[in-house]
């Protein structure tokens, strides 16, 4: 009896043909249990501690309650310098991202990912198929190609290369049209909480996909304390306490943040492992410090000393230009002709006489001088400097008078920070989660201890030249004992690149300078 021969319709054979190529329908692949580390730039936990007490912050408390949370010891000082330590496990001599900026014969260009010369956990995961989501990193633009998501530190600025992979261009740009009308306030300035409500954003989706690592970082509270630290902590500025603590920008910060950790753990699925970490902490300054950015040629215009074709100095025609002093430093070098070329010594002396004689006619509001002229140092001189012009930071007001008459685009930025950090103040780790041994100490914890613990907790390979360890205290045994412990010499380095100008430099350089962090 020969089989029957079947005679299926079209749509039959398609649905076998389908059933016969999709592979047998058995259960889905296990999503991996995500590890998420949440960055905040500038966490401070005496802050956390005093708004505790006053029954906020109830997601931390939370993470906290379920697991442990502890300080973290820093280095290094500047806040990229620091993260790219965390994310690859190695110091600045070998990462190579020293500074906020690469300096370069034009000028200081913002730092970024071609800086840097070893690999970051996004390589490494990527190297090894694991997919990984890195959002707002620092220095981690132009983003680079890994496996799964970046989305870069230059979130907020229009630029190419701020998500990878590309094709999520569009999503991006309708995210932050949202994003500009509504979200978490995050404080900070206009960018930085439009960059963080984008991490929100894409960190909720990428713990719910399958990403092996999830590294969302935020950086308003950073701005926050910087700028806000009096209005946080008066005492420490001989300031009055305010009858109701607490309603100030700083603390406002770390609300946002706690509302953004809340929205990001009630999102992930319950087998998720989370860590909040930060740079470092924060402290009072000792006394105001004022950030001004002056732009000199504006005033050697105003006074008749300097000529302009179009916008650029007519270095020929000008008497007196400002050279190689970005608009941030209070010390400015002046020349009276292009490099190449020192007048004669007593053409020198007229001509600095005749500066001095003009910026006496520069004032600030009430008349006070803006400006001292004196003779370069040797080490001045030597750099081309023909005159020295300092610019009286304490006595700066919005607006600078020539004659009386305001000067505009003289004064760029005038702002006060009152909230600093060094290698003392320490930052601080949260960690909760089903690998995690609740109220586990870990003493001594530092930033060089992240990336060795996270790659153990992938079952990656912690490499031997790493300076930290893998610190076994954080893990429940059971998690610990089940895993290789595997090791490699090195995950060696990467060939850094040219440094990348953009678009931004410029906005990037004075938020930076109006941060204190350029000197
Ligand atoms: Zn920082």
């Amino acid at each position: 009896m020969t089989a029957p021969r079947l005679v299926l319709s079209a749509a039959a054979c398609a649905l076998l043909l389908a059933a016969c190529s999709r592979p047998a329908a058995g259960p889905p692949a296990p999503r991996p249990a995500p590890w998420i580390v949440i960055g905040v730039d500038g966490g401070e936990l005496s802050v956390i501690e005093t708004l505790w007490a006053r029954g906020e912050l109830p997601n931390l408390r939370r993470l906290a309650d379920a697991g442990l949370h502890t300080r973290l010891a820093t280095d290094y000082g500047a806040s990229p310098v620091i993260w790219t330590t965390i994310a690859t496990g190695m110091p600045p001599g070998r990462h190579g991202i020293t500074d906020f900026v690469v300096p370069t014969d034009a000028g200081d260009v913002p730092v970024s990912s071609a800086a840097r010369k070893v690999p970051a956990l996004w390589s490494m995961l990527s190297r090894a198929h694991r997919r990984v989501a890195v959002l707002g990193w620092w220095a981690s633009w132009p983003a680079e190609p890994v496996d799964g998501l970046v989305l870069t530190d230059r979130l907020a600025q229009e630029l190419p290369q701020r998500i990878h992979p590309p094709e999520r261009q569009a999503e991006l740009e309708a995210a932050h049209a949202e994003a500009r009308e509504s979200g978490i306030p995050f404080g900070g300035n206009d960018a930085s909480q439009l960059q963080d409500r984008l991490v929100t954003r894409f960190a909720v989706e990428a713990v719910q996909g399958d990403y092996a690592l999830v590294l969302p970082y935020y950086r308003s509270l950073d701005l926050a304390s910087h700028q806000s630290w009096r209005l946080y902590e008066p005492a420490a500025f001989g300031d009055p306490v305010p009858a109701r603590p607490g309603d100030d920008p700083v603390s406002a910060a770390y609300r946002a943040v706690d509302q953004a950790v809340g929205e990001i753990l009630a999102a992930a699925p319950p087998e998720a492992n989370v860590l909040v970490i930060s740079d470092h902490g924060f402290r009072a300054t000792h006394g105001e410090e004022v950030q001004l950015l002056l732009d000199l040629d504006r005033v050697l215009e105003a006074a008749g000393l300097l000529v302009r074709a179009g916008e650029e100095v007519d270095l020929e025609r000008s008497r007196a230009f400002a050279y190689r002093s970005p608009d941030y430093r209070a010390i400015k070098f002046v020349r009276f002709a292009p490099e190449g070329s020192d007048p004669e010594p007593a053409a020198l002396e007229r001509a600095r006489r005749e500066l001095d004689r003009s910026l006496a006619r520069a004032t600030f509001e009430g008349g006070a001088p803006a400006f001292r002229v004196r003779l370069p140092d040797e080490r001045e001189a030597g750099r081309g400097a023909h005159a020295v012009v300092v610019a009286d930071k304490r006595a700066a007001t919005p607006t600078l008078y020539f004659d009386g008459a305001p000067v505009r685009h003289a004064i760029r930025h005038l702002g006060r920070i009152s909230g600093s950090h060094d290698s003392h103040t320490k930052g601080i780790l949260f960690a909760a989660g089903p690998a995690i041994q609740p109220g586990a100490v870990l003493p001594e914890v530092t930033i060089h201890d992240i990336a060795p613990t996270l790659l153990f907790a992938l079952g990656l390979p912690v490499a031997e030249d790493f300076p930290g360890h893998v610190r076994d205290e954080l893990f429940r045994p059971e998690f610990a004992a089940s895993r290789p412990r595997r090791t490699i010499a090195s995950w060696g380095e990467q060939l850094g690149a040219e440094t990348p100008r953009s678009a931004a430099d410029r906005t990037l350089l004075d938020e930076l300078a109006a941060l204190g962090y350029l000197n």
